[in-house]
């Protein structure tokens, strides 16, 4: 196959997904909408970008090879930006850099002093930025999770820029430069748009499950967590607090629960309304959080009461750790406009022993001891047997 029909071959793929992701873009959540429009426009000037390659004996080299070089490198751009908008990042005028400097340079050794390993390796090396910058995008944000789709993308990304480094180095050390990038003589003029149409063609698929996965995250999260705390809601208790107990049974350790009950609580919404109620919920959930840490597992049970699954290895720990969390609520006054209010907290310890089978048992002492510590006087903490 010729460089040209090549170009022409691609550029048609390119249309076509470019397409595809312009049909699924209105499934997609809006918080994903705007990296994907910019997806399906760097997707479309690549094909732009290899319809001009395609053509360029048919017009003066000092107007397409700027035009087309600057159309691609925008392209590649594009992507990058694109990345940096789905993980959150901010926009920045310092990614078009590599692209306006190539064009630059580019139209330079076109018009005025025409040479075309000059443009190659002007049009390489900013692509081969460009797309070590995405390949870092997708990287340092998934670090952490390892998200397949990411690494693929991320992997696509930097096989591309290690192709037009080579491309580059390919290009100074043969003797002899062909003639233009449409040269059918070389091939690697036929591999490159071959190469360059992975991006938009498979890379395009890999957005697409990269958008996916983001979904299906966000239901996860919806589904295990509180809406209103972000703590784990009573579903992910009953999964988290099931497994502990499988595992204190079989190893012999311990698990306890405390159950925090706000004392008073209705007396807050009735004064302050509704909406205080709430920020006192989010202020106590993150008063108890930070006693809890990554440690014990914090979870909303419903309307003002909390569970911890405590991680300990005896009963008088998990009352020290209870009386810490009645400590952190009320030690520390919320801020409620002009009104500092002190809320305090009542709670129920209850360990488990050998003869408890489920986690609701285990609820059903721990709310034995709550309700002794409301009938105690509340804001205080009471162990089963205490
Ligand atoms: P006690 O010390 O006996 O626990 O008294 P209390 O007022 O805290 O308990 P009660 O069960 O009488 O009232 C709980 C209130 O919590 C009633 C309900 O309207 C309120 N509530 C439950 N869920 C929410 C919520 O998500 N937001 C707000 N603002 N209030 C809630
Ligand atoms: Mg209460
Ligand atoms: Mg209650």
């Amino acid at each position: 196959m010729d460089p040209v029909t090549a170009f022409a071959i691609v550029a048609l793929m390119m249309l076509l997904n470019g397409g595809v992701l312009g049909l699924m873009h209105s499934d997609l959540p809006p918080a994903l909408r705007p990296s994907a429009v910019t997806w399906r426009i760097s997707t479309l000037l690549l094909a732009c970008g290899c319809i001009l390659f395609a053509v360029q004996a048919y017009l003066p080299p000092w107007f397409v090879l700027p035009l087309s070089n600057g159309i691609t490198q925008l392209g590649i751009t594009g992507y990058w930006h694109a990345m940096r908008q789905f993980y959150g990042r901010p926009d920045s005028i310092w990614l078009l850099a590599p692209a306006v400097m190539a064009t630059a340079g580019i139209a330079w050794f076109a018009g005025p002093q025409p040479d075309l390993l000059a443009r190659i390796v002007i049009a390489s090396l900013a692509a081969a930025v460009t797309l070590i910058g995405a390949a870092w995008t997708v990287l340092s944000a998934t670090r952490a999770d390892g998200v397949l789709s990411a690494r693929v993308l991320a992997a696509m990304f930097a096989l591309l820029a290690v192709f037009m480094l080579l491309r580059c180095l390919y290009f100074i050390a043969l003797a002899q430069v062909p003639s233009t990038v449409t040269d059918p003589r070389s091939w690697m003029n036929v591999i490159t748009p071959m190469l360059v149409s992975i991006l938009p063609v498979i890379g395009t698929t890999g957005f697409l499950l990269l958008c996916s996965d983001r979904i299906r995250r966000q239901w996860e999260i919806a589904a295990s967590t509180d809406a209103l705390t972000g703590l784990a809601n009573r579903r992910t208790l009953a999964g988290v607090g099931a497994r502990r107990l499988a595992q204190a049974r079989e190893e012999g350790g311990l698990v306890a629960l405390a159950v925090a009950d706000i004392d008073h609580f209705k007396s807050i919404n009735d004064r302050f309304g509704h909406d205080a109620g709430d920020l006192a919920l989010q202020y106590v959930a993150a008063r108890l959080s930070e006693v809890c840490g990554r440690r014990h597992l914090l979870a909303r049970q419903g309307g003002e009461e909390f569970v911890a699954v405590l991680d300990v290895v005896s009963a008088s720990e998990a009352k020290s750790i209870a009386e810490r969390l009645r400590e952190a609520v009320c030690f520390q006054p919320f801020q409620h406009g002009d009104v500092a209010l002190t809320i305090t907290i009542s709670i129920g310890v209850a360990v488990l022993t050998g003869r408890d089978a489920q986690l609701d048992d285990l609820l059903r002492r721990a709310d034995v001891a709550l309700y002794a510590a409301k009938r105690g006087g509340r804001d205080r903490v009471v162990s089963e047997g205490d």
